[in-house]
């Protein structure tokens, strides 16, 4: 694991002397969170639950998803829940003392769904090696279930907070699971800090709703294990509405965490999956553009920010302000967030000492 020595080491530390705001990293995992700690995050400002969800515990979603029978789908909670217990005991471990946020569910349906085009290949290979007329069926039954769940824009489709309506199970089975390995840890002696964020989150409704469950959740779990816990419950700004209705929606939430990553994509109508890698490099060469707006903070972007944490806190004083989107990590960007209100940024643990820098850089220049 690579340590940070010597001259640069200095340079951070006068760094963290001068700069105001806060770094913290976006991990998922107890190494990239041990690794993010060495190099000086004050905390995890974005954990992506859904990273924790690939391989074989795909199938495992899918399951629960697709199957008509209940008792199959309780088994499926129950076992993700095992397991995101074991997934969040490593974080909080390896951040003992410090904040870990915990952001609830949020990729596409199709992210854990088997994909049409792998099903018809399979197909078409069972058929050639003779598969029986019964296996076949149900591959094709399995993939018309699939058909049913596509969507034509699904970063625009049922992810985020949406995912936790409709499928009440997996926020309550994630949340007992962050309840529980806080407790079990606080009974091993340890300090800690778990916070749940909801995420893509549009109307006041959401949070309200999500809330009060996740606070009944996490209060029967403190009286099962019988210690108390604190857990703070905020949200992901990411949708232009959400920054204009942030006077309401911070009447329900502890802290703001701005996703600028999907608030680019929303707001100014280019798709994250495909811009970057089609129109836009020609439309920076046409000067329209003067730099990536997925990777330097666009003015109207930074707008939206800013009004975000000035209407947040207009009605919740208390309410603490960060940033998890890539722009996170980004001096320029920085520069900007310096000046619009956020107490912090969060970004990939490798870009830790550079935001360090960054933000000392900033409140040198005010
Ligand atoms: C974002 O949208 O900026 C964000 C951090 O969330 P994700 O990239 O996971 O959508
Ligand atoms: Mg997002």
């Amino acid at each position: 694991m690579p340590e940070l020595t010597g001259d640069l080491d200095t340079i951070l530390e006068w760094a963290d002397e001068i700069r105001e705001l806060g770094v913290r990293a976006n991990a998922d995992n107890p190494e990239d969170a041990e690794l993010s700690r060495k190099f000086g995050a004050e905390g995890i400002g974005l954990c992506r639950t859904e990273h924790m969800f690939l391989g074989d515990r795909k199938q495992i979603i899918q399951k629960f998803i697709l199957d008509e029978n209940e008792d199959v789908r309780a088994e499926c909670v129950k076992q993700l829940g095992e397991l995101q217990t074991g997934d969040f005991l490593g974080m909080f471990r390896a951040m003992d003392g410090l904040p870990v946020i915990v952001r609830l569910l949020d990729p596409p349906l199709h992210e854990f769904l088997e994909s049409p085009r792998a099903l018809d290949v399979a197909i078409a290979r069972m058929e050639e090696k003779g598969a029986s007329a019964d296996e076949i069926a149900a591959k094709r039954n399995l993939m018309a279930q699939i058909d049913g769940w596509a969507e034509a824009n699904p970063m625009l489709g049922l992810r985020g907070c949406r995912l936790s309506i409709l499928f009440p199970q997996l926020p309550e089975m994630q949340v007992r699971a962050i309840a529980t390995a806080a407790a079990r840890l606080k009974k091993e002696g340890l300090n800690p800090q778990p916070e749940i964020m909801i995420p893509l989150v549009a109307f006041e409704s959401e949070i309200e709703t999500l809330r009060e469950k996740a606070e009944g959740f996490v209060a029967a779990v403190a009286a099962e294990e019988g210690v108390e816990l604190d857990i703070k419950i905020g949200t992901m700004i990411e949708l232009p509405r959400a920054a204009v209705i942030a006077d309401k929606i911070a009447k329900h939430a502890d802290f703001f965490s701005f996703g600028t990553n999907d608030l680019t994509q929303t707001t100014l109508g280019f798709s994250r999956d495909d811009a970057e890698a089609k129109f836009l490099p020609a439309y920076m060469e046409q000067h329209l553009l003067k730099r990536n707006p997925f990777a330097t903070l666009d003015d109207g972007v930074a707008e939206l920010v800013k009004m975000g944490c000035e209407k947040g806190r207009s009605t919740n004083p208390a309410l603490k302000l960060g940033v998890c989107g890539e722009h996170g990590g980004d001096p320029e960007s920085i520069m900007k967030f310096a000046k619009i209100g956020p107490d912090y940024v969060s970004c990939s643990p490798y870009r830790v000492p550079v935001a360090r820098l960054a933000a000392a850089q900033a409140a040198l220049a005010k």
